[in-house]
């Protein structure tokens, strides 16, 4: 579970206010907190009557939990897994195949950084079931070479799948989130919600503005002390991905061991960064770039972002020095904390 949430700025001040008797998410919405894909998940739809588009939202969130899950033996992607190497195709949802081929995207845009058959290589860490160990250079090695996205077959029509050797296995802890945040602004939306906020494990997507018509202000935490904040960034119809070294860890030996691994090495990425936020209309884009350009470090991320129109970022590095990428509206927070702040122009 990740131990650590940005703040909810927009949900505690609704509370404060609540205070002065000004309306609250009970007066006027819906909000519900639960355990899904391993976290802790939070949706409030701010709408009159919005209790309806918090239950499509935390149905849908049920759903793709229930497809996407490794862990639970009944879903697909276990299914997936199981068949690996035994040269069948699995039928899969449209959506399903369409993910795993955005994931394949990723893969193909950014060599090196991400890769969704990383599964094996999880488990020999003893993330999976938190038994979190060094793995032995045999295990890892072997581990390692199952590692292929381009072994996983989807048909052109994304109604299939096929892992093609034995012993592969595909992890979507990347993006599941990402994507359970874009079918449930979908659910929310078409059940009339204009204004939401979702936060499922520090994966913010907020819909419209609040209701008083301001953005929305979502925090970013510092990685070094995540009882601080690197500043606190405003949006609309956006979702903001964090990804960091700091989220899923443990310690050995005095080093410390982190949830995201370089595909080339099986090791902890260990590229500079201390964390990466992703600030996109695409939720399904931030959460997975978040990841990748984790791994990838702050050059490579900022070349990227240069590639493209649809995304901003917020680099934190372990040298202290936050880049913030000009078409985000950002107050940084960090200069009492002595770290310099630049703007990345494209
Ligand atoms: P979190 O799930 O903590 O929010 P991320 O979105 O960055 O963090 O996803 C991390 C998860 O992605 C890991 O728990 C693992 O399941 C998977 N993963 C780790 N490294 C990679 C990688 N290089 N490429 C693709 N998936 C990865
Ligand atoms: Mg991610």
């Amino acid at each position: 579970m990740k131990r650590l949430f940005p703040l909810f700025l927009a949900l505690s001040l609704s509370l404060s206010l609540s205070a002065c008797g000004a309306p609250t998410v009970g007066d006027v919405g819906a909000s519900e907190q639960f355990f899904a894909m391993d976290t802790i998940m939070t949706v409030n739809v701010l709408d009159e009557n919005g209790e309806a588009a918090v239950q499509a939202a935390r149905a849908e969130i049920d759903r793709l939990e229930q497809m996407l899950s490794r862990t639970r033996e009944d879903s697909v992607i276990a299914l997936l897994n199981t068949h690996a190497g035994d040269g069948s195709a699995l039928a899969v949802e449209p959506e399903l195949g369409a993910l795993l081929r955005f994931a394949q995207s990723v893969s193909q845009d950014l060599p090196g950084c991400f890769d969704i058959t990383i599964a094996p290589v999880m488990d020999a860490w003893g993330f999976t079931r938190e038994e979190r160990h060094v793995p032995d250079p045999d295990t890892l090695a072997d581990t390692l070479a199952l590692v292929d996205w381009r072994a996983l077959t989807v048909a052109e029509d994304d109604a299939s799948a096929r892992l093609e050797e034995p012993g592969m296995a595909v992890d979507l802890g990347a993006v599941a989130k990402g994507f359970a945040a874009q079918r449930a602004a979908d659910a929310i939306r078409a059940a009339g919600g204009t204004s939401a906020l979702l936060d499922l494990g520090g994966n913010i997507t907020v819909l419209g503005s609040k209701p008083d018509g301001a953005d929305w202000r979502v925090a970013v935490k510092d990685p070094q002390d995540t009882e601080r904040q690197l500043g606190v960034v405003s949006l609309r119809d956006k979702t903001l991905s964090t990804s960091g070294g700091y989220e899923r860890y443990f310690e050995a030996n005095g080093i410390t061991y982190h949830h995201i691994l370089d595909p080339e090495t099986g090791y902890p990425a260990d590229s500079g960064l201390l964390s990466v936020t992703v600030v996109s209309s695409d939720p399904l884009l931030a959460d997975a770039l978040s990841t990748a350009l984790f791994v990838a470090g702050r050059q490579a991320a900022l070349d990227y972002w240069r590639s493209r129109d649809d995304f901003e970022l917020i680099l934190c590095g372990s040298d202290g020095v936050v880049t913030v990428t000009e078409g985000l509206t950002f107050a940084f927070r960090g200069e009492e904390h002595g770290y310099p702040c630049e703007t990345a122009r494209r």
